[in-house]
């Protein structure tokens, strides 16, 4: 039975690609690096990893709140091409900000039971803080990786991060360790060990 599971959300063409429909920034790429080191790390000790991906259709009524973006089958909403899934590794489509609407993955957690669900991608405080509010009401652990979530808005992503700790209960941590992180996260006062995360004091 797997400890962990890795959450990863919305890594899609449409929000990470300067040419998608929807692009999020320059800023939100500089998560990648660290979801790729994830991905590899929970891939190595044999946890399971599971991409969001948002797969609309193209009359979606969520096209109302944003412009048209990632139409299931399209490329918008195809996994950006850094961090492609292994054949071991699963994709959801969801079809709205949490990752739990309309499709099987209550099923799979249930199925895993992990320990701990750790969460990334975009944004902050939207799929991320939903899908993490669903993940408190089914009573898992969450980990929010805070080098590796991040949101166009970053009031909202502060505000999110506060929230989910507050609120859910989410352990802060990040996803690399200390030595290789820029002065700017130099709030949060732990690195994190081979074992176990440091917990983010903020
Ligand atoms: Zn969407």
């Amino acid at each position: 039975m797997a400890s962990r599971v890795l959450l990863v959300i919305d890594l899609l063409n449409d929000f990470m690609d300067p040419r998608g429909s929807l692009y999020c920034g320059d800023e939100t790429r500089r998560i990648i690096p660290q979801i790729r080191l994830l991905i590899d790390e929970f891939t190595a000790s044999g946890d399971h990893v599971i991409y969001l991906r948002d797969a609309h259709a193209t009359n979606d009524k969520e096209f109302e709140l944003f412009p048209p973006h990632a139409v299931k089958g399209s490329w918008g909403s195809e996994i950006i091409p850094e961090l492609a899934p292994f054949d071991q590794h699963l994709v959801v489509d969801k079809t709205r900000f949490s990752g739990f609407f309309g499709n099987n993955l209550a099923d799979l957690l249930r199925d895993f039971s992990p320990r701990e669900v750790w969460v990334t991608g975009v944004l902050t405080s939207i799929c991320v803080m939903d899908t993490t509010g669903d993940l408190r009401n089914r009573d898992y652990s969450v980990v929010i990786a805070v080098d590796a979530v991040a949101d166009m808005d970053p009031a909202a992503h502060r505000f999110a991060l506060d929230r989910m700790k507050k609120v859910y209960g989410a352990k802060l941590v990040k996803a690399r360790p200390e030595s290789e992180l820029t002065s700017e996260h130099g709030e949060f006062t732990k690195g994190r060990g081979n074992e176990a995360m440091g917990e983010i004091h903020s």
